[in-house]
């Protein structure tokens, strides 16, 4: 990978592409991050720069033989270690060497920008606990020994290094190698977590924390990937607070829709309060309400209107799930756990008129009228709709 393909600041490429020109490269190093950085992409970048046999003041050449062998993740003093666990195909001795095959892919179609939870979907041990165990551990151990294969640097990227299975004192291990390596060898540990890590090893790291992108430069690299305009860019920004991960890897419209989403939430929450606590009005929290109802109003009538008719197809979803075909709804994860706890509020007794109170506000909302009143009447609305639908209230 070369670092102008890596989604990080200059001034953090230009830190790491010195090192090496004035030969000042730690052999052990922490690239230490919040979730959705790119660090990944930049300790390959990085290593592949090390070891490129024609690289220019800026980056790596990307054409001679080690660069090549870098591309295609396949450098033989490459070594990779990630958080694994026993498989449908690796029932025992799981190790990381095991799951090259697929690491390989998930750095291929991500461009090295993925998630633990990515790397778990593709593993598909989404319940497990992955770690790195002691099989990766002893494999550290053997390698770092012998020599390099024909690099200059052997080099060890251990993404996730939160997830070192210390319990089994694997940490400890570590810590010989990470203090004295044999030869040329460096070690970059990946975390997201630093609380997570031994401090003897993080005292024997080099710290280089990779920030996110503050919000605007955020959004012009948004705006550039995913070709929304600007203002859309800042709005992904804030709902992905600046994660590049989720950011790039849902689609505009899965972002809108997940926005949405939590808007109605928080519009059925207010409704159910108000309906629920009436009577105890100290429990009513009416300043939410005011804020969610503020935020309607301010979203333009664009806005309001893609908001409500996504706000009439959940209730279909609720009532689809209440009539036992659930299996004909498709839905977000996030979605589908909501849909369980809250379908059966929306119930033949009162779908109908939920609909129609939406289907209103809709119609509301292209007369141009008044958005505070307008909405704020909807969630009145629904609140007793919702009571009215409540079987526990039934006779
Ligand atoms: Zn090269």
């Amino acid at each position: 990978m070369l670092f102008a393909d890596v989604l990080v600041s200059q001034q953090i490429k230009q830190l790491l592409i010195n090192t090496v020109n004035h030969q000042r490269v730690s052999h052990a190093q922490l690239f230490l991050s919040q979730p959705g950085v790119h660090s990944l992409g930049l300790a390959i970048a990085y290593a592949q720069y090390l070891n490129c046999q024609n690289r220019t003041e800026t980056d790596s050449c990307g054409v001679c033989s080690s660069c090549l062998k870098y591309k295609n993740l396949a450098h033989p003093d490459l070594y990779f270690f990630f958080p694994n666990a026993t498989t449908a195909k690796v029932k025992k001795d799981n190790e990381s060497a095991s799951f090259y095959k697929e690491w390989r892919e998930i750095i291929t179609e991500t461009n090295a920008l993925f998630s633990l939870n990515d790397w778990n979907s593709k593993l598909k041990i989404e319940n497990k606990q992955p770690a790195i165990n002691k099989n990766d551990i002893a494999r550290i151990l053997d390698k770092q020994i012998t020599k390099p294969y024909e690099a200059e640097y052997k080099v060890f990227i251990i993404w996730m290094a939160e997830k070192i299975n210390n319990a089994a004192g694997l940490g400890h291990k570590l810590l010989k190698s990470l203090e004295e390596p044999d030869g040329k060898t460096l070690f970059i540990l990946i975390s997201e977590d630093v609380e997570k890590l031994l401090p003897t090893i993080i005292s024997r790291l080099q710290l280089v924390k990779i920030n996110k992108f503050n919000t605007e430069d955020f959004a012009t690299l948004i705006t550039d990937k995913l070709g929304c305009n600007h203002d859309e860019a800042i709005e992904i920004a804030s709902i992905t607070d600046n994660n590049l991960v989720d950011a790039l890897h849902m689609d505009k419209r899965e972002l809108l829709e997940k926005e949405n989403f939590t808007r109605f939430v928080s519009m059925m929450r207010s409704a159910y309060r108000i309906c629920y606590f009436t009577n105890n009005p100290v429990k009513v929290n009416f300043p939410e309400t005011a804020v969610l109802i503020k935020s309607l109003a301010e979203l333009g009538r664009e806005k309001q209107k893609s908001f409500l008719r996504y706000a009439l197809t959940l209730v279909r979803k609720c009532l689809l799930t209440n009539s036992g075909a659930s299996s004909l709804v498709k839905s977000s994860s996030e979605e589908a756990t909501w849909l369980v706890n809250f379908s059966p509020f929306i119930n033949d007794y009162n779908g109908n008129k939920v609909v129609e109170a939406i289907n209103e506000a809709i119609r509301n909302v292209e007369l141009n009228a008044n958005a505070n009143i307008l909405f704020t009447d909807l969630v009145l609305l629904l609140g007793q709709l919702i009571q009215y639908g409540d079987k526990r209230l039934r006779k």
